[in-house]
C-alpha cells in the first residue's frame, strides 16, 4: 500500500491548510502541546467563546465539523480518508474542531445507521452545525466493563417511557443538550436482550447532575440521576429490547474515533524540540526514539481503521487493537516527557513562564492515565481481540 497522499488527497490537504491559515483566529490556535486523548474540556477550554462560535460557524459552513457525513445532514459529503487528513491538519494547527467529540464522533454515526428518518432530521443537522452537545449515559456505578448489567429502568407508561436510575462518569453531561441512554426494558430477559437505547433531552424534568472533579481539578464528568423522567415514545432508537446491539455499534464508533487520534506524532515532535533545549534531553533520547516508532505504528493502525471505513465497514476488533495500542502509547509518551523534564514537567498552567509548554505536560500526563480506561479498558479490548480477533473462547 502506498501511504502517501494521492494527488486529490494532497490538493484537499492544501485546501484545508489554506482555510486554517486564513480563518483560524490566532487566539484560538493553541500554543504548546496537543493534549492527551481524553484531554479534558471537550474543546470547551479553548479560549474566547465568541471567537470559538465564529470559527465553528465557518467549519460548519463547509460541512467540516463532520466532514464525512452526507451533505443532506449538514456534513461535508467527503470520504473517511479526507476526514482523516482534515483531522491531521486540525491537530497540527492545534485548532478546536467542535463542541465535545461525542455528537460528531459516535452519537451521530449511530443515528445515521439506526435512526428513523425523523430522528435523523431532528438530531443530525444540529450536531453538524455545532449547536447540539451530546453526552453518553452508558456506565453505572456497578456497570462499566460489564455494561450489559445496567440497572437503569425504562418502563412504558401510555405513549411515554418513565426512566429511573443512575449513570456515572458521564462526560459533559453538565453542558449537554441531549444524552444517549441505555436502560433495561425487560428485566426478565437475558441481560443482553432486555436493554433499549434512548435519545434523552437533558432538559427533561427529573434529571439531576452532580459534578465529579478529576485530579487535574477539571470538571469534565458527572453523575446523572433519572427520577421518573418522562420521555416520549419517539426517544427510542431501533427496536425495543435490541438496544445492546446498538450500543456496541456506538462503542465501535467511539473506539474508532479514539483510534483516529492523530496527535501522537505531533506530541513526539514537540518533545524532541524540547529535548534539544533541555540538559536532561540526552537521558531520554532512546525512549523518544521508541515513542517516535510507536507513534508511526499508531498512525498506520489508524489508517487501517480508515481504510475499513472507506469500504463501508464498521471496524470492531481493528478499532479495539488501535484503541488499546494508541491509548497505552498516550500514557507512555507523557511518561517519557516527565522523565525527561523531571519535577519541572509537573508545573501546570498558571505557574508562569517556567512551566514547559505552558504547563501542558503535567496535565496531559494526568489525563493520559485515563486513556486506557475511557471507551472501555485495555483488559476489555484484549478480551475483544482474543474472542473476535483470535477466535478464542470467552474467559
Ligand atoms: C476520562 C473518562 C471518560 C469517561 N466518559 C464516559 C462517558 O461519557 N459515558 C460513560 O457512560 N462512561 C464514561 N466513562 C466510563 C468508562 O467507560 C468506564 O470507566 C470503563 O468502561 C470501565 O468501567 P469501570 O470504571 O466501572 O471499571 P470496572 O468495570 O469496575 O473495571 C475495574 C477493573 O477491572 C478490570 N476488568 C473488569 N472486567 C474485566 C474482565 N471481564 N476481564 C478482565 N479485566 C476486567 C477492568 O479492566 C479494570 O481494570 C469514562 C471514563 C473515563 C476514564
Amino acid at each position: 500500500m502506498d501511504f502517501r497522499d494521492s494527488a486529490a488527497e494532497s490538493a484537499f490537504r492544501n485546501e484545508v491548510r489554506a482555510f486554517i491559515a486564513r480563518e483560524l483566529p490566532d487566539d484560538l490556535a493553541k500554543g504548546g502541546m496537543p493534549g492527551a486523548m481524553f484531554g479534558g474540556g471537550g474543546g470547551f477550554d479553548t479560549g474566547d467563546p465568541d471567537l470559538m462560535r465564529q470559527w465553528l460557524g465557518k467549519l460548519a459552513g463547509r460541512g467540516w465539523t463532520v466532514p464525512a457525513w452526507p451533505a443532506e445532514y449538514g456534513g461535508g459529503g467527503l470520504g473517511v480518508m479526507e476526514q482523516f487528513i482534515f483531522n491531521e491538519e486540525i491537530a497540527l494547527a492545534r485548532a478546536p474542531r467542535g463542541l465535545g467529540g461525542m455528537g460528531a464522533g459516535w452519537v451521530g454515526p449511530t443515528v445515521i445507521v439506526y435512526g428513523s428518518d425523523e430522528q435523523k432530521r431532528q438530531h443530525l443537522p444540529p450536531i453538524a452545525a455545532a449547536e447540539a452537545i451530546w453526552c453518553q449515559g452508558f456506565s453505572e456505578p456497578g456497570s462499566g466493563s460489564d455494561l450489559a448489567s445496567v440497572q437503569t429502568r425504562a418502563v412504558r407508561d401510555g405513549d411515554d417511557w418513565l426512566l429511573n436510575g443512575q449513570k456515572i462518569w458521564t462526560s459533559l453531561a453538565h453542558r449537554a443538550d441531549w444524552c444517549v441512554v441505555i436502560a433495561r426494558t425487560d428485566p426478565d430477559a437475558p441481560k443482553h436482550r432486555g436493554i433499549s437505547y434512548f435519545l434523552v433531552d437533558m432538559k427533561s424534568a427529573g434529571i439531576t447532575i452532580q459534578p465529579l472533579v478529576n485530579m487535574t481539578g477539571s470538571h469534565d464528568f458527572n453523575q446523572v440521576f433519572f427520577d421518573n423522567v418522562r420521555i416520549p415514545a419517539e426517544a427510542l432508537i431501533g427496536e425495543e429490547n435490541r438496544g445492546w446491539y446498538i450500543s456496541t455499534a456506538t462503542l465501535d464508533f467511539e473506539r474508532s474515533s479514539i483510534a483516529l487520534n492523530v496527535s501522537h506524532l505531533i506530541a513526539v515532535r514537540e518533545l524532541v524540540k524540547l529535548a534539544g533545549h533541555s540538559k536532561s534531553g540526552g537521558r531520554t533520547r532512546r525512549e523518544l526514539a521508541d515513542r517516535k516508532v510507536e507513534a508511526e505504528i499508531g498512525r498506520l493502525m489508524s489508517l487501517q481503521v480508515v481504510s475499513m471505513q472507506t469500504r463501508g465497514l464498521i471496524p470492531n476488533k481493528e478499532a479495539s487493537i488501535a484503541k488499546l495500542y494508541c491509548s497505552e502509547l498516550d500514557a507512555r509518551i507523557w511518561g517519557t516527557a516527565l522523565k525527561m523534564l523531571g519535577p519541572h514537567g509537573m508545573l501546570l498552567r498558571g505557574s508562569g513562564a517556567r512551566a514547559p509548554l505552558g504547563g501542558a505536560i503535567g496535565r496531559s500526563y494526568m489525563y493520559a492515565t485515563t486513556s486506557p480506561v475511557g471507551g472501555g479498558t485495555s483488559e476489555i479490548q484484549r478480551n475483544i481481540i482474543a474472542m473476535r480477533g483470535l477466535g478464542m473462547p470467552r474467559g
